[in-house]
């Protein structure tokens, strides 16, 4: 019999200068960056989390610290593919990850393939498995003011 979990991430980091803008491991052009300890990809902190929670192993926070030198300017994706193989340990699979991206810029849809090409190949599974959507938030609050890039995900393992 097979077992489903359903998981839900959230991340989000403030957007400052000198820093580069790299979403689901897409290094994009822009005049900002997300500040963070690694190299804060909004996108896959919340597909991590998403999985974690899935499969009830905790959060990011706990497994990759960021206090820990190691993590310092850490390519996330690889960090993905490290919760993959936590995922894949707990003898779960990956159904499917639906993300939605809210930024009020810079525009994210051209990026979304490469985005999806990405996480395909860090979590082994098929593109068709993996859904990127971008929103702004209508220039309310702190998001639609171009302070910070926020992403939600949700995930389905089976067992
Ligand atoms: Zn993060």
């Amino acid at each position: 019999m097979t077992t489903y979990r359903i998981g839900h991430g959230y991340d989000i980091h403030k957007l400052c200068m000198g820093r580069k803008l790299v979403l689901g491991g897409v290094e994009i052009a822009f005049e900002k960056g997300l500040d963070g300890h690694s190299d804060a990809d909004v996108i896959c902190h919340a597909v991590m989390d998403s999985l974690l929670g899935a499969a009830a192993l905790g959060d990011i926070g706990g497994h990759f610290p960021n206090n820990d030198i190691t993590y310092k300017n850490a390519d996330s994706l690889k960090l993905l593919t490290r919760v993959k193989e936590l995922i894949g340990e707990s003898r779960y699979s990956i159904g499917n990850i639906d993300i939605t991206v809210i930024a009020e810029a810079p525009m994210i849809a051209p990026h979304i393939p490469q985005m999806i090409s990405n996480l395909s190949r860090a979590l082994g599974i098929s593109a068709n498995d993996i859904s990127v959507k971008a929103t702004t938030n209508e220039t309310l609050g702190f998001i639609g003011r171009g302070e910070g890039i926020a992403a939600f995900c949700v995930a389905l393992l089976r067992k």
